[in-house]
């Protein structure tokens, strides 16, 4: 989950960084009122989940609030790559001497933690990295062992910050860290950190992404979460607990365990083309699903105005294959019962553990809506055509 700025400032404070003060509003009048509390010069800044907002004209400085109104009312509503702005920050402004750069990151590709720290910022990180390699210092970081003094000064060094701010950037090099691994985040980035004209170095830019996986963890993270940016129907499914993840096509996806879920996607892919046919969802509803469990991926995924046909693939294993055909055939009557009777057609593929009982218990059904397919390739074929006939 990325953080807007705001957040990920206010984020910053509690973990000791050195940060503005100021607030966020939703509009000019709010702006307004948080630039006359802090008086003096303020800065304004777009919050949008997209870097370069300083280039887009979205970050703003301003000499009173009058002004600051001003930047706010051309602020809202701004598009930047994209992203409609329907929030600013109003925050003190630092006169700035120099522009730096540090981040630390979840390397995937070596399995590691990365830090990365440069004295050229203020600009994209890939560009100084393109023009200027020499001036980006890339240290892995042992997990097991963390960023301590000792080694915040080595990445300094490395790094070449100028002396003057060594110290200054050795503190928030560790504090930077202690946030990074106590708030369970996959990236944290500063850019500018910037040395003011009085020799004070700040975070004047805070980009947070959190790991959603460790959430339980954090209770006070989930009201970070932007819901109304959220999809509806991703919201509903994480409300009953299951992995969904909308996608733009037509055939909806039920299947059990994550790999056989994303194989399903590449095969209906590869069926539908031609025929305009794709997955309109990612759905695992685990090992051991129960009817109830079929009946809410079956209401996430009929309630999806986009999906035509569903593609039911489950490989009977722990939850055998009968007792799966139980739970469609129940979950369809339970959606009935709930008056969202199925229009929609099904299309079932069964195999695995108790494969026979669980297709003859389909067929005794004989639901109209369900077709049986019994291999994978066929059903998706099936569910493809189906969706593109749109019924
Ligand atoms: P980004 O473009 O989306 O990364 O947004 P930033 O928050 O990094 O702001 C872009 C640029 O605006 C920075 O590199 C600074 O040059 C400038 N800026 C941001 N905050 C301040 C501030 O408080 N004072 C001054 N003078 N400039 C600022
Ligand atoms: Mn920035």
């Amino acid at each position: 989950m990325d953080l807007y700025e705001y957040q990920g400032r206010a984020l910053f404070a509690k973990h000791g960084l050195p940060v503005l003060g100021g607030g966020v509003a939703e509009t000019p009048e709010e702006a307004r009122a948080i630039a006359e509390e802090l008086g003096g010069r303020v800065v304004i800044k777009a919050q949008v989940k997209v870097g370069g907002r300083g280039k887009a004209g979205g970050v703003k400085l301003a000499e009173g609030a009058d002004e600051a109104t001003s930047h706010a009312t051309n602020i809202l509503g701004m598009d930047i790559k994209g992203h409609t702005v329907h929030k600013v920050m109003v925050t003190t402004t630092a006169d700035i001497a120099e522009e730096y750069y540090f981040s630390y990151l979840l390397d995937r590709a070596n399995r590691t933690f990365l830090c990365i720290a440069s004295v050229a910022g203020g600009m994209e990180i890939e560009t100084v990295a393109h023009d200027a390699p020499e001036k980006v210092a890339k240290v892995a970081i042992d997990a097991a062992k963390g960023v301590d003094e000792a080694l915040a000064r080595a990445i300094v060094e490395q790094a070449q910050f100028p002396a003057d701010v060594a110290d200054q950037v050795v503190s928030i090099a560790v504090k930077l860290w202690q946030a990074f691994i106590a708030e369970d985040a996959t990236l944290v980035e500063v850019n500018p950190l910037a040395k003011t004209t009085d020799g004070t170095v700040l975070c004047l830019d805070a980009k947070v992404t959190l790991d959603e996986n460790a959430g339980f963890r954090h209770a006070d993270h989930e009201e970070l979460e932007d819901k109304a940016a959220a999809d509806p129907l991703e919201q509903a499914a994480k409300a009953k607990n299951l992995n969904y993840v909308k996608l733009d096509g037509n055939v909806g996806i039920i299947g059990n365990g994550a790999g056989l879920v994303m194989s399903t996607l590449d095969v209906v892919a590869y069926a539908g083309e031609g025929l305009g046919s794709k997955p309109a969802n990612f759905l695992d509803i685990g090992g051991g699903a129960s009817a109830q469990v079929m009946a809410n991926g079956l209401e996430i995924v009929l309630g999806d105005p986009d999906v035509k046909s569903v593609f039911v693939n489950v490989f009977g294993g722990i939850t055998a294959c009968d007792a799966v055909a139980n739970g469609i055939v129940q979950a369809l009557q339970l959606l009935k019962d709930r008056g969202e009777a199925v229009a929609k057609p099904l299309v079932v593929r069964l195999d695995g553990n108790n494969a026979e009982e669980g297709r003859r218990i389909l067929d005794d059904a004989a639901n109209p809506l369900i077709e049986r397919v019994d291999t994978m390739d066929g059903a998706a074929r099936r569910a493809a055509e189906l969706a593109a006939s749109g019924v």
